[in-house]
């Protein structure tokens, strides 16, 4: 049913359910039995994306399983600021959804490092990163976001809104995205100006 589906919608709802895991791994609402699912989808979803794009079977058979876990995961507990800034995205310039979850995923793990103890190991881990027990706090958190910007790249989504976010729209994108219902599950507090600053990062 899978293999007629075209590469850039693969790779699209592959990165949205990749954003579903991780984001439902930091959410402020996890645990240890959803902890369970997102750790299990992020690794299925890493080790299966590329070859789904490709058409392989065992691509598309491992993304439909990973995005199963992940929605068992995320729906028990919610997700963050990515989804509310995503979801504005989309409204405002027709942007395919998880095309606009990928694009924002990178930047928004930098900012919610700081809140997420040792979780970037685990999602490096499980991004199939090698070496992460050796590395200090800043380098699992650098490798775990470079592992999420490398696969969206490799699936054809780089990870910019240049032509794309009008300055113009800032404010308004920023007011609509803190009023999200996923905003206040974030890990780290954000403001509507910290909204702002993070789209206007990637001009
Ligand atoms: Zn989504």
């Amino acid at each position: 049913m899978m293999s007629s589906m075209p590469k850039g919608l693969t790779a699209s709802t592959g990165m949205d359910a990749l954003t579903h895991a991780i984001e439902g791994y930091i959410t402020l609402g996890a645990w240890e039995l959803s902890d369970m699912f997102h750790i299990k989808a992020i690794e299925i979803i890493a080790r299966s994306l590329r070859g789904a794009v490709a058409n392989t079977a065992e691509g598309r058979e491992g993304m439909a399983l990973g995005q199963y876990v992940a929605g068992m995961g995320f729906s028990n507990v919610g997700l963050g600021v990515d989804h509310s800034m995503a979801h504005t995205l989309s409204a405002y310039y027709d942007m395919p959804h998880g095309k606009a979850c990928a694009t924002l995923l990178p930047c928004v793990m930098e900012f919610n490092a700081p809140a997420t103890g040792e979780k970037y190991r685990e999602i490096a881990r499980a991004m199939g990163v090698k070496g992460v027990d050796d590395m200090t706090q800043d380098e699992y958190r650098k490798a775990a976001i470079n592992a999420v910007k490398q696969l969206a790249e490799d699936v054809g989504i780089v990870c910019s809104l240049k032509g794309v976010l009008k300055e113009e729209d800032i404010p308004a994108l920023a007011r609509d995205a803190y009023a999200d219902a996923c905003r206040p599950g974030n890990p780290r507090d954000i403001s509507e100006a910290e909204i702002a600053e993070l789209y206007r990062s990637l001009m």
